[in-house]
């Protein structure tokens, strides 16, 4: 297993696979809402409870032009056949960048920031960062999905080492 040194810290909880949140109450609700300052705090489009230390299955997004989004509990029930190349970046790893490949669209369900069932189809920039932080709920890292030479020719051009365990 490959992990990542971030800025001398092993940032091991995010390579661990999130839980369900079995009880969608007030206090997390408002930790959804601390997640969507911190995220704007750090100038980020999705923060995951994995990045803030909280390894459960919730993230929140702002996709640029569209209002602030909580997903609790969520599923990804569909994604498209077509696949588009992206440059993606991740608050847990500042100042790395890569093209990724997904699936242009998709379709989400989960729970909102009111703690209400909700169903959404998303494409473009919206459903890139949903993909993003979706990962982040598995243990997956943006650079996990590029291969293996790609991920340390771009780690090295931007001074970061891997580690492996
Ligand atoms: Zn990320």
């Amino acid at each position: 297993m490959d992990i990542i040194t971030l800025g001398g810290r092993d940032e091991l909880c995010l390579k661990e696979t999130a839980s369900a949140i079995a009880d969608i109450n007030d206090s997390v609700l408002q930790l959804s809402q601390a997640m969507l300052e911190t995220m704007h705090e750090g100038k980020g489009v999705g923060l995951a409870g994995p990045q803030v230390g909280f390894v459960k299955r919730i993230f929140v997004t702002h996709a640029q032009g569209d209002q602030d989004r909580v997903f609790i509990n969520p599923d990804i029930i569909q994604t498209s056949l077509e696949t588009v190349t992206y440059e993606e970046g991740c608050l847990s790893i500042p100042g790395v960048y890569a093209e990724v490949v997904r699936p242009a669209g998709i379709v989400i369900q989960g729970w909102n920031e009111k703690g209400r069932p909700f169903k959404l189809t998303a494409e473009g920039i919206l459903a890139r960062i949903i993909q993003h932080e979706y990962d982040h709920l598995r243990g997956v890292l943006f650079l996990d999905r590029i291969n293996e030479k790609r991920r340390e020719r771009i780690l090295k051009s931007y001074g970061r080492k891997i580690k492996s365990l």
